[in-house]
């Protein structure tokens, strides 16, 4: 029961209204003159049993005990609910006191029931058609909570609002956007709605999938204090039991993952992207060491998907390395296992669980590591018959290969590369040993950060991210503008964890996103990067143009990662 039908419950609108005109019994009505304009003849009708009121004359309007009060008190709905709630005793919740994340939740949360009743309603006939044809069961979409948010952009808001949030809270949470031209409308239109809850249950937000030819295909809530895509797997608070057990596995999408479940493979999990994040991969780490990514095969062998692969393995080992810090010398960090299961032609996790559960089981029991699945598609990729290319794919599966902690798995690879390669050991080796290769291998052991990037980016920094970051770092007041900034953005770890920081600091709100509140929290490794970063020269720019540059910047590394993403 909602706020309001409490206070309804508790009020008689005979009374109410014969506060302010005396009413008539006429028949099973009452009547009256019209409050609302000016007449002889009453046209003015109460009706107790619906609780309602009618002007049959110049108003021709109505409505129940609530908007009669707005109207007689020209009070706006809160208003009018403070004024309602107060005379019956009924207590408002408070989200003022409650804590903000609180409220986000309490809010989508409601948002969650009112979609998933749309989509059991006679409104959802054709979004449970899409859902039947996408062979979705009744027990998964129950199981994942599957919704569907209404057409006209307002029912949900007003239907919140009624339960007693602002519309201010209704924007933090982004559930509602306000458009230029000041309407505050529904984010989430005509779209079948996906609950997005975080490892502990918590629900920060939806991902929302068109179900006509609407753009963008994919729609999610923006990030808010309780929200960020880059921190939550999708299916992770299902998927915990039966991932201790028997590993993980990842898809990318959230069909991927109810198609999993509904087929009885509960450690499935959806990564909402293209990378692990670091934030990601800690919630893994509690729980297991084995990790399946399932790839569709269009993209398998892609330079963009090696790139997010590369930078997940690495974000992997950085785990690993953190963990190990404070041991001996003769303890081995724990591995974690990385395996790639690729999918047939033209299928999507999604298609083959339905089509064929064991091919499924098979292809993740029998994925290869993520080492013997680059020494498979790399050659493919970059020709292995030239020098260069051979350059190449040893720049890129060396430092994998160093970093595994295993002796005799470290020797097998290294073994398995030579034989792709189609040269000797000895000639492996003396390539490594080249003063040239040296700068490499070091910064490739474990236990040791990236010195510089991502492989596949340049080894002398990227001027745009740090650009980016210096603006960034020197401007607190730029931190709205930081709205849609992402950290996958950034190719370079090390820039991407001073961005996460610079997050979490803006977030946690522990003072000021000030240069000398991160310095506080960056690792170690970090710091040097932090410190150029903040010794940068900066251009100097009035506070609009300032605006203006970092929007550019955004929108430019934005760019580059959308061209990158095809
Ligand atoms: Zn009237």
């Amino acid at each position: 029961m909602t706020v309001v039908d409490d206070i309804k419950g508790r009020l008689d609108i005979l009374e109410v209204v014969s506060r302010y005109v005396p009413l008539q019994r006429s028949g099973r009505s009452h009547k009256a003159p019209c409050p609302f304009h000016q007449e002889k003849t009453p046209s003015f009708f109460v009706f107790p049993e619906r609780q309602s009121w009618r002007c049959f004359g110049a108003c021709a309007t109505g409505g129940d005990v609530f908007s009669f009060v707005m109207r007689s008190e020209n009070m706006e709905f809160g208003d009018a609910l403070k004024h309602l709630a107060q005379q019956t005793g009924v207590e408002l919740p408070n989200l003022e006191k409650r804590n903000q994340n609180q409220g986000n939740f309490d809010i989508n949360e409601s948002a969650r029931i009112y979609f998933q009743e749309l989509l059991a309603s006679a409104k959802g006939t054709e979004a449970r058609a899409y859902l039947d044809r996408r062979e979705v069961s009744a027990q998964a979409i129950e199981k994942f909570e599957l919704g569907l948010s209404p057409s006209d952009g307002e029912s949900l808001k007003n239907h919140l609002v009624k339960q007693g949030f602002s519309l201010q809270q209704l924007n933090q949470a982004g559930i509602v956007r306000t458009s230029q031209n000041g309407w505050n409308h529904d984010l989430f239109r005509s779209r079948l709605m996906f609950p997005i809850r975080n490892g502990q249950g918590g629900l920060g937000g939806f991902g929302a999938r068109a179900l006509d030819d609407s753009q963008p295909k994919y729609l999610n809530s923006p990030r808010t204090p309780v929200f960020d895509k880059g921190h939550i797997l999708y299916g992770l608070h299902l998927a915990k039991e039966s991932a201790r057990q028997e590993g993980i596995v990842i898809v990318e999408g959230y069909m991927d993952a109810v198609a999993a479940h509904q087929e009885g493979f509960n450690n499935v999990v959806a990564s909402m992207g293209t990378a692990l994040t670091e934030n990601q991969v800690a919630e893994i780490r509690r729980l297991t060491k084995d990790v399946t990514m399932a790839l569709d095969a269009d993209v398998a062998g892609q330079q963009a998907t090696l790139r997010s692969l590369e930078s997940s393995w690495r974000v992997l080992q950085t785990q690993v390395a953190g963990r190990s810090q404070g041991t001996t010398l003769f303890q081995r960090p724990e591995m974690l296992n990385l395996k790639i299961a690729v999918m047939p032609e033209g299928m999507d996790p999604d298609d083959l669980i339905h089509r064929s559960p064991d091919e499924w089981t098979q292809l993740i029991q029998e994925g290869p590591s993520y080492i013997e699945y680059l020494l498979k598609v790399l050659p493919v990729q970059l020709d292995a018959s030239t020098p260069q290319g051979k350059a190449q794919i040893v720049s890129v599966v060396l430092p994998s290969i160093q970093a595994v902690p295993e002796p005799f798995q470290q020797d097998h690879y290294f073994q398995m590369l030579a034989d792709q390669l189609g040269v000797t050991r000895e000639t492996l080796q003396a390539t490594i040993d080249r003063p040239g290769a040296a700068r490499q291998t070091r910064r490739a052991q474990p236990r040791t950060r990236p010195a510089s990037g991502l492989t596949f980016t340049g080894p002398d920094g990227d001027p745009l991210e740090e650009y980016c970051l210096t603006l960034l770092l020197h401007e607190p007041d730029l931190e709205e503008s930081a709205e849609g900034l992402q950290p996958e953005y950034f190719r370079q770890m090390e820039n991407r964890e001073i961005f996460n920081q610079w997050v979490r600091v803006c977030q946690g709100r522990q003072g000021e996103p000030s240069a000398a509140s991160l310095s506080g929290l960056v690792e170690e490794e970090l710091t040097s990067r932090l410190d150029a970063l903040l010794n940068k020269e900066m251009p100097p720019l009035d506070p609009l143009s300032r605006q203006a540059a970092f929007r550019d910047v955004v929108i430019r590394l934005e760019s580059r990662y959308l061209v990158e993403l095809k």
